[in-house]
This record gives structure tokens, C-alpha cells and sequence, in this order.
């Protein structure tokens, strides 16, 4: 199984950098969102995958200015979600996470072991990084919620709730422990 490394090598690529550049030129132009301020104000942090059919706001009708999100590959609970946990909860006072995993994640159609050595076969290096592959995102989810419970540095564990969106349908689907 070969996860299409780049899905349009050899095609030629366009980039849409201006395209949203000019999107943006009319959207400052109507903005309304000024003066808040940088405290999340429904106190909450999401930790969520980076998949581009996800966007955090509309999936859970999150206002500007109301949580803070927090993505990469996986949604994966690094030492560096764990920074930004941290500097949410001690200095922004967020008091809840909740974690968004998906079903066809990227992550799903990668091995460690196999990028690892493609990588090192490649560049000659080893990543020092975890590439954090998995089958089944609701065993991942589990892990993500065992994870924060052992970190020291998120102090705040009271409110941690974990979800797999369906990207074919829109809807969430709670992840029990267990
Ligand atoms: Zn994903």
C-alpha cells in the first residue's frame, strides 16, 4: 500500500495563495470581529487532525473568539500540543478539550516503520519525530485522551471528551473510554 506521496506529482501544480489573498481583501472588508479579547470565551480547546475536509468552526458552530484549536497530522497529542495545552489552560484559562479524530485519515494509509526507513533510505536520515500512524481512530482517540491524562503540564482534566467525525456524513460520533 503507497500512500500517494504527493497525489499530483506530475501534474502541473497551481498554487492558490492568491486566490486567497484576494478573498481575504473583501473579507477585512466587511469584518465585524475586532475588540475581542485573546481569552477563549466558551473556554475551550480542540485538539483536532489538520485533514482539509475539516473545518473546526462550522463542524461545531464555534463563534469567533470562543476556543482555541489546535492541529496537526492526526490530531496526535505531541510534546507540542501538550506546549500549547499548557499556555491554553495556564495563561488563556481554557477548562475543557475536546479531541477530533476522523474516519479515512491520512495517518491510516502510512506505517511508521515504512516511512522511517524511506526516509532514511532517501535523505539518510531517520525522523527523531513519531509519525504517529494508526488502524483504527477510535483507538487513537482513547490513546490521545491517555495521553493528556498522564502529562503533568495540563493541569485541567476534568472536561477532556473525544470524537471521530465522519467526513461523509458531518457527524460526530463520541469516543467512550474503554
Ligand atoms: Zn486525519
Amino acid at each position: 500500500m503507497d500512500l500517494d506521496r504527493s497525489a499530483t506529482d506530475g501534474a502541473e501544480f497551481e498554487p492558490s495563495a492568491g486566490r486567497f489573498v484576494d478573498f481575504n481583501a473583501a473579507y477585512a472588508d466587511r469584518f465585524e470581529h475586532g475588540g475581542l479579547p485573546v481569552e477563549p470565551s466558551a473556554r475551550v480547546a480542540v485538539v483536532a487532525c489538520m485533514d482539509s475536509r475539516m473545518p473546526i468552526f462550522q463542524i461545531l458552530g464555534m463563534q469567533y473568539g470562543e476556543a482555541h484549536v489546535i492541529r496537526n497530522a492526526g490530531g496526535v497529542i505531541t510534546d507540542d500540543v501538550i506546549r500549547s495545552l499548557c499556555l491554553s489552560q495556564r495563561y488563556l484559562g481554557t477548562r475543557e478539550i475536546i479531541l477530533l479524530h476522523h474516519t479515512d485519515c491520512g495517518l491510516q494509509r502510512v506505517s511508521e516503520d515504512q516511512l522511517k526507513s524511506e526516509l532514511q533510505a532517501e535523505i539518510g536520515i531517520k525522523p527523531w519525530w513519531s509519525v504517529e500512524s494508526f488502524s483504527d481512530p477510535y483507538v487513537d482517540t482513547r490513546q490521545s485522551i491517555e495521553r493528556l491524562r498522564l502529562t503533568p503540564f495540563v493541569p485541567h482534566k476534568d472536561h477532556i471528551r473525544g470524537f471521530v467525525y465522519d467526513v461523509d456524513t458531518g457527524r460526530l460520533d463520541e469516543v467512550t473510554s474503554g
